[in-house]
């Protein structure tokens, strides 16, 4: 007999079983367990090890504990808030503890007087009395093993972790065999079990290691069909026939290296290579631009379009904020500025390049002047925002079309762009910071990979330091003044707006670290996770105060000025023109600095409230200093008090300048959960999978799924089990989440 599908298992709805009636239907589908397979994905948090028992009498304070005892009374009243106290005292002839229930007033009646039970729980002493709130009780005998399960559950539900171990066991024994999808030589090869023993090894454990190796078959199923699904669609993207071939002689990317004011690192050579290449391949690009902040990036980025261009196409660079979009464009304008094109309608004429800037904010006179040349092909290369992909935007011949930072390009505006273009055009994507390898691999999964592992040499040194409380951000200040007086500038920037303006940054609000996914419980550990030391709240800086703060303190007689997000486009430009050409001497700022400003001459970053940004915000702000060979300083200000999270970031962030070691430290310290946003909960069928602890997993799943789509991209024969699997599990609806944000 064939064995079981997951598939199958999917289409069996939980009220099958035997044991579960139309009321914990009901209670079970509260903890979005519908069918069989949602049930028997419902994986046990960890499982307790019922022979390390304890007497009552030594268990002490904080810790958690098994105990066997015997049911001395039980007992259920209201409280004056309205909520029910269900008590269960029992006793071993050591001492007595009092188990307590909130508003589960049926475990009073649960057990009766006199029965032997096992209360696993934390300890707890109120009032003088031992006792175990919401421990988990047993009635011995119950359950045989000596491991048992323990299944996150929910007062909501009304289900307790042994009815859940319960209804496992008969899904699992009615079950059967399952069916195993991947090919056995592989498994062999990985040292992977079979799926039957992942199931019931990871349910119903003999012991720690069958535990263990069972987790690690069934994140590695998770990943692996992640991966196919990824895989295949690079594959499929790739052989899409409607891609551009382009072709440029290199005499334009020539131009433009001779006129660069530097040598391009060998690097930025590399990755421009691997562009090129992808260009001249009839197959449309889709790759990844990765680099540290400061690598680079825009000079490759903009070789990909003149590649383009060369080839008789148009370029579009696509960046998140106004601000940066003009960054952008006056770089690109400096950077490509003399370069011509052999112009068809003058016998061995040229014809400047033409690059042009399009935002919401453009004059609508200046809007149609280039919507028309956008049209008629008289323009080269578009900087802009999303105004980009809007409606009325025409090319003539699209063909090459880089992404920068937090975009994440999904399918929609990817089609949006095949529909402004007669061909799919070339798609270059950039991070703004390093991404871990695994998230890469995740998130990105269906891009190619460059990436830019060094910065130009010359760079000097950024000083970071770290100056928690207000006696030691004296010290920025003062830095600040020296570096202006020898004629460099600073940054100064806040997490909020402030003066009355909003609580931050609209559309690029300060990400709030500490609202962190908690930390996923260690493998199979007793031991619970200390909660968080509470530090002290300390209200945010909001720029507009700070300005004035400054600038009649401890800046006094320094120019400064403000640039904030809710300032109008013109408003913001002016001060970001003055601010380069040397005028201002401070900028006081929110995020808005955060990427691509590029002003050499800053040397000083001061980060206020450095404990309210993630890592990589951090890391990227940090990075709008140490531009030039002028040595840098960043500094921390924060409250005297951070919570123990905001200081092990900004350690990190003080102890190294290397943005993809940070990556890895931030993976560490966020969990995977974070890094895949929403998509780890839920619906989602990476159940078990942590980006965090599985890093060797999911390299493991990308070179199997790379490896089975090689042999057979139609997942056929062999692997048609796979196949079915991928379109079962992994939904359409969620693969279009991975591909948008
Ligand atoms: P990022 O990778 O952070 O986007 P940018 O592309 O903004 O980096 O480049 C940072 C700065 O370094 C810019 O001022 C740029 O002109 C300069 N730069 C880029 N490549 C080189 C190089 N090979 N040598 C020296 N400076 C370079
Ligand atoms: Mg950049």
């Amino acid at each position: 007999m064939p064995g079981r599908r997951l598939s199958q298992l999917k289409r069996i709805g939980v009220s099958e079983l035997r044991r579960v009636g139309p009321k914990r239907a009901a209670g079970l589908s509260s903890l979005e367990i519908a069918t069989v397979y949602d049930l028997l994905t419902h994986y046990p948090r960890r499982v307790v090890d019922r022979t390390n028992q304890q007497e009552i009498g030594a268990l002490a304070e904080g810790e958690e504990a098994v105990v066997t005892a015997e049911v001395v009374r039980s007992s259920s009243r209201r409280l004056r808030n309205g909520k029910s106290l269900a008590e269960i005292v029992v006793a071993d002839g050591t001492g007595t503890l009092v188990c307590t229930f909130f508003n589960q007033p049926w475990r009073a009646r649960q057990f009766g007087e006199g029965q032997r039970v096992t209360v696993f729980g934390k300890t707890s002493y109120y009032r003088g009395r031992r006792q175990m709130a919401n421990p988990l009780v047993d009635l011995v005998g119950d359950q045989t093993g000596r491991l048992v399960p323990i299944y996150p559950q929910s007062a909501k539900a009304a289900v307790t972790s042994v009815q859940l171990a319960n209804y496992v066991e008969e899904a699992l024994e009615r079950a059967g065999e399952f069916d195993d999808p991947v090919p056995e030589a592989f498994l062999a090869r990985l040292d992977l079990i079979d799926r039957t023993g992942a199931f019931r090894g990871r349910h119903q454990p003999e012991t720690k290691e069958e535990w263990h190796k069972a987790r690690e078959r069934l994140v590695f199923d998770e990943l692996l069909r992640l991966q196919l699904l990824l895989v295949s669609r690079r594959r499929a993207t790739a052989e899409a026939a409607k891609g551009i071939s382009h072709t440029a002689s290199g005499r334009l990317l020539e131009q433009f290296r001779a006129n660069l004011p530097f040598e391009l690192t060998a690097a930025q050579q590399r990755a421009i290579a691997e562009i090129r290449a992808d260009l001249e391949a009839p197959h449309p690009m889709n790759r990844l631009l990765q680099g540290d902040v400061g690598a680079g990036k825009t000079v490759v980025a903009l070789a990909a379009l003149l590649v383009g261009v060369e080839g008789g196409y148009q370029g579009a660079f696509m960046v998140p904020t106004e601000v940066l979009a003009e960054q952008h464009h006056l770089s690109a304008g400096r950077l490509l500025a003399g370069l011509s094109l052999p112009d068809a309608s003058r016998l061995g004429g040229e014809r400047p390049l033409g690059v042009a800037l399009l935002t919401n904010k453009t004059p609508a006179a200046e809007r149609a002047r280039i919507l028309a040349e956008l049209k008629s092909g008289a323009l080269d290369v578009v900087v802009g925002t999303h105004a980009l992909i809007a409606e009325g935007v025409e090319f003539a011949r699209l063909g090459v079309v880089v992404v920068d930072e937090q975009h994440r390009f999904g399918v929609e505006q990817r089609a949006v762009l095949g529909e402004k273009a007669e061909a799919d055009p070339d798609l270059l994507v950039m991070t703004a910071t390093p991404i871990p390898r695994t998230a890469a691999m995740t998130v990105y999964g269906d891009l190619d990979h460059t990436t830019l592992d060094e910065l130009p040499a010359g760079r000097a040194e950024i000083t970071t330091r770290w100056l928690p409380g207000d006696q030691r951000e004296k010290a920025a200040w003062k830095k600040v003044a020296e570096e202006v007086r020898a004629g460099h500038q600073a940054y100064v920037v806040c997490p909020l707006i402030g003066g009355g303006l909003g609580s931050g940054e609209a559309g690029d609000a300060p990400e709030d670290p500490d609202d962190y996914e908690e930390e996923p419980e260690e493998e199979g550990s007793l031991a619970l996770l200390p909660a968080r030391p509470e530090a002290e709240e300390r209200p945010a800086r909001g720029a507009v105060e700070e300005l004035a703060r400054l600038s009649s303190g401890p800046l006094s007689g320094l120019r400064l000025a403000l640039l904030h997000g809710q300032m109008a486009a013109k408003e913001k430009e002016g001060v970001m023109a003055t601010f380069r050409r040397g005028e201002i001497d401070v900028l006081v700022a929110t995020t808005v600095v955060e990427v691509g400003v590029d002003v050499a001459n800053a040397t000083v970053m001061v980060i206020e409230d450095a404990d309210r940004f993630g890592i990589a915000q951090l890391h990227q702000l940090r990075g709008r200093v140490g531009r030039s060979s002028l040595p840098s300083w960043c500094f921390l200000l924060s409250a005297a008090e951070v919570t123990e999270q905001a200081a092990r970031r900004l350690q990190a962030i003080e102890k190294t300048r290397d943005g993809f070691l940070l990556a890895e430290e931030d993976l560490d310290l966020r969990g995977g959960g974070t890094v895949l946003g929403a998509r780890q909960k839920g619906r989602s069928d990476l159940k078990l999978a942590n980006l965090r602890l599985d890093r060797e997993l999911v390299a493991m799943a990308r070179r199997v799924a790379e490896e089975i789509v090689a042999d057979d991209p139609e997942l056929g024969g062999e692997y048609d089990g796979l196949r079915e699997e991928v379109s079962a599990l992994v939904s359409e609806e969620e693969a279009a989440f991975l591909f948008r944000s």
